[in-house]
């Protein structure tokens, strides 16, 4: 059973690239981005406290999201393996979720990390902006996004070097192309 964190700013194809390593291997995929959007479609209280800060290009706060990701985790058959998509975004997300593995036997095997120049990110997230109906996707948001992705989030790619999971695999190029680099480091876990 491998756990992976699939790594990357907004934009940088996460979501592509879970759902075609879902295909290949047969992970579960645990994307806490579309578990916030279902909670908005269905209107519960969980949607309610997410819409604003979605919105508003910020973080759900932790204590929330790691409760969310506890009982998505144990709502899944996780013997073939997990795809992290979203999850961690911050150092306190990632100490949780190693604890939470550590106290089911387990840990997380890779953080594979796509790595894409800002300007790519900017243009295909207005792209993604005219078709995906999402509150953030659009100008003033995503930089918000991105910004946030420096300051909270990017000091995960020292913590992860540091613990000697990560791997940078280019994420521009074919879908195919992305798929392959990744694949090979899974391979080779
Ligand atoms: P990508 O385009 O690579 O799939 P993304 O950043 O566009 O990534 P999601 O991962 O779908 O999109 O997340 C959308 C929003 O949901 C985030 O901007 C944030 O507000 C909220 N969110 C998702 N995951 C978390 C998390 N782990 N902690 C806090 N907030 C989160
Ligand atoms: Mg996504």
């Amino acid at each position: 059973m491998k756990n992976i964190v699939i790594f990357g700013a907004p934009g940088s194809g996460k979501g592509t690239q879970s759902d075609m390593l879902v295909q290949k291997y047969g992970f579960q995929h645990i994307s806490t981005g579309d578990v916030l959007r279902q909670a908005i479609k269905e209107g519960s209280e969980l949607g309610l406290t997410a819409q604003s800060y979605i919105s508003d290009g910020k973080l759900i706060p932790d204590s929330l999201m790691i409760d969310i990701l506890a009982s998505t985790y144990d709502a899944l058959d996780t013997s073939v393996g997990v795809i992290f998509d979203g999850f961690p975004r911050t150092i306190a997300q990632a100490e949780a979720l190693e604890k939470m593995l550590a106290e089911r036997g387990s840990r997380v095997d890779a953080m594979l990390e796509l790595d894409v120049p800002t300007e790519m990110l900017m243009e295909r997230l207005i792209q993604r902006g005219k078709t995906s109906g999402r509150a953030d996707d659009n100008e003033e948001t995503i930089k918000k996004r991105l910004d946030v992705y420096g300051q909270q989030t990017a000091p995960l790619i020292e913590w992860y070097t540091s613990a000697g999971l990560r791997h940078k695999v280019q994420g521009y190029g074919s879908l195919e192309e992305i798929n392959a680099s990744l694949s090979a480091i899974i391979d080779s876990l």
